[in-house]
C-alpha cells in the first residue's frame, strides 16, 4: 500500500486525486488530508477515506472537526493536528510515500519543501512553489533523493513527451543541460486563453469576477482561474517549466490552442514534435505521476479524435496579455523578480476577487510592485519570503488607492 498525503484535499486537484484513490484503493491509501477551514468537506473525506490524519490549518476549525469525527466510532481514531507546521509535518512524516501538492498560492510553499527534504515522491499541483524558490527547491531535490512529477497537465504533457533518458528518475535534477544534448529544440506550452481570448480590451475593464472564473475547459479554483483568465497562469507555467525542465525563457514557446486537448508539445531537431492528448481532466496527469512508470486507470473518458475534429493554434497576444509578458521578464530577470511577481498576483486577484479593483489593474499592480521593489540574488529562502512579503505590502498599498511605503 502507498500513502499518500493530501496538501489542500478539499481543492478542485484534491478532489480529483480522491477521486482517483477511490477507484485504485487496491494500490493506494489518502493518509493523511489537508485543509484550510472547510470542515464540512474535509470531514465528508474523512468519513470516506478514513485517514491517519487530518489537518485543518484554521484553529477553530480543527477543533470543530475533532468534535464531529468523535462522535462516530469509525472516524474517532482520526489525529486532527492544526496550524501551519502541521501541513509540513504531514509532508515529511516517515509513513508518507507520496505527497500531492495542492494547496494554492505561497502557502504551499513550505509543505512541499518538507516533502522535497524528506525525499518523497512530490506530486507538484502548487506550482508556486517552484515559481518562488526554483533553485532552491530543485536542489533540495536533488540533494534528497526526491522525484519530483508534475501535476499542471502542461508540464506532465512535457514529461510524457520529453526523451526517456531525460524522465527515468522523474523530473529530477539529472537533465540538466541535458535538453539540446537529448535533441530538444523548442517546449511548446499550449495555453487555451481563458474565457476572454476573444474581449476587446474595453470589454476587459468590466468583467466580474464570476466571469473569470468561467473557464471554457477546466473547472478549478478561483485563483487559477482568475490567473488563466490574464494568461498570468501560463507566465507562472512558463517560469515553472524553466525549472522542471532546466529550460531558458527562449526554449519555451507558448501557444494558444483554445480546444485544450493538446496538453503541451515538445519539439525535436529532426523535424519530431510529439505531443500528449487527451480529453482536458486533472485526473489524468494525476493518475500518471501516481502510477509513473505505469499507467493506471484514473476515470477520464477517452479521448474521441473524431468528435474533436479540429485543433486550433495561434500566437499569444503580449500586449493584449499583459502578465504573460511580466513572467516572462521576471524570468528572465532571475533572482526574487519571480517571487515578486508571484506574490503582487496573489494579492492582486484577491482583492479582484473581493471586487476591490477592477479585472485589467491586476497586471497594472503587478507590473508597479516589480518596478518598486529591487530583486536580489534568490540565495537564500530567508531571502524569497522576505521578497514575497515585501511584494505584499507593496501589492497591497497599490490595490488601496496608497503610494507605497
Ligand atoms: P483550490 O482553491 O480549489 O484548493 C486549494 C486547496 O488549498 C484547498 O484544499 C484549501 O483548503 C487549501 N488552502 C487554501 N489556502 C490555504 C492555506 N493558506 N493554507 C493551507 N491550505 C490552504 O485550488 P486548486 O484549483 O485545486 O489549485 C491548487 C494548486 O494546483 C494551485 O497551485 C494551482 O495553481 C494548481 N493547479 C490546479 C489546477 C486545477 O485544475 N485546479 C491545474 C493545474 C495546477
Ligand atoms: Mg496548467
Amino acid at each position: 500500500m502507498i500513502n499518500v498525503a493530501i496538501l489542500g484535499s478539499t481543492g478542485s486537484i484534491g478532489t480529483s486525486t480522491l477521486d482517483v484513490i477511490a477507484r485504485q484503493s487496491d494500490k493506494f491509501h489518502a493518509f493523511a488530508l489537508t485543509a484550510n477551514k472547510n470542515v464540512e468537506r474535509l470531514y465528508e473525506q474523512c468519513h470516506q477515506f478514513l485517514p491517519e490524519i487530518a489537518v485543518m490549518v484554521d484553529e477553530q476549525s480543527a477543533r470543530d472537526l475533532q468534535q464531529k469525527l468523535k462522535q462516530d466510532p469509525k472516524t474517532a481514531h482520526i489525529d486532527v493536528f492544526s496550524g501551519r507546521s502541521s501541513l509540513d509535518e504531514v509532508a515529511a512524516h516517515e509513513k508518507v510515500d507520496y505527497v500531492m501538492a495542492a494547496i494554492v498560492g505561497a502557502a504551499g510553499l513550505s509543505s512541499s519543501l518538507a516533502a522535497a527534504r524528506t525525499g518523497k515522491r512530490i506530486l507538484l499541483a502548487n506550482k508556486e512553489s517552484l515559481v518562488m524558490s526554483g533553485d532552491l527547491f530543485m536542489q533540495a531535490v536533488q540533494d534528497n533523493g526526491a522525484t519530483l512529477l508534475p501535476i499542471d497537465s502542461e508540464h506532465n504533457a512535457i514529461f510524457q513527451s520529453m526523451p526517456e533518458k531525460l524522465t527515468r528518475a522523474g523530473a529530477k535534477t539529472d537533465i540538466q543541460g541535458c535538453l539540446q544534448a537529448s535533441g530538444v529544440e523548442k517546449i511548446l506550452l499550449t495555453a487555451s486563453g481563458g474565457p476572454f481570448l476573444n474581449k476587446t480590451f474595453d470589454e476587459l475593464e468590466h468583467v466580474s469576477p464570476d466571469q473569470a472564473c468561467a473557464h471554457p475547459n477546466w473547472e478549478m479554483g478561483r485563483k487559477i482561474s482568475v490567473d488563466s483568465a490574464t494568461m498570468m497562469n501560463k507566465g507562472l507555467e512558463v517560469i515553472e517549466a524553466s525549472w522542471l525542465f532546466n529550460a531558458s525563457a527562449d526554449d519555451i514557446q507558448v501557444v494558444i490552442h483554445p480546444q485544450s486537448i493538446i496538453h503541451s508539445m515538445v519539439s525535436y531537431n529532426d523535424g519530431s514534435v510529439l505531443a500528449q492528448l487527451g480529453n482536458p481532466d486533472m485526473r489524468t496527469p494525476i493518475a500518471h505521476a501516481m502510477a509513473w512508470p505505469d499507467r493506471m486507470d484514473s476515470g477520464v473518458e477517452q479521448l474521441d479524435i473524431f468528435k474533436v475534429a479540429q485543433l486550433n493554434f495561434e500566437q499569444p497576444d503580449f500586449e493584449r496579455f499583459v502578465c504573460l509578458k511580466l513572467a516572462y521578464d521576471a524570468l528572465r530577470a532571475g533572482g526574487t523578480a519571480p517571487a515578486i511577481l508571484n506574490a503582487a498576483n496573489e494579492v492582486a486577484v484577491d482583492s479582484f476577487l473581493k471586487g476591490e479593483i477592477s479585472f485589467t489593474r491586476i497586471a497594472g499592480i503587478v507590473e508597479q510592485t516589480l518596478n518598486y521593489i529591487n530583486r536580489e540574488p534568490a540565495d537564500s529562502m530567508d531571502v524569497i519570503l522576505a521578497a514575497d512579503k515585501h511584494a505584499r505590502r507593496v501589492a497591497n498599498d497599490l490595490c488601496s488607492g496608497l503610494e507605497p511605503e
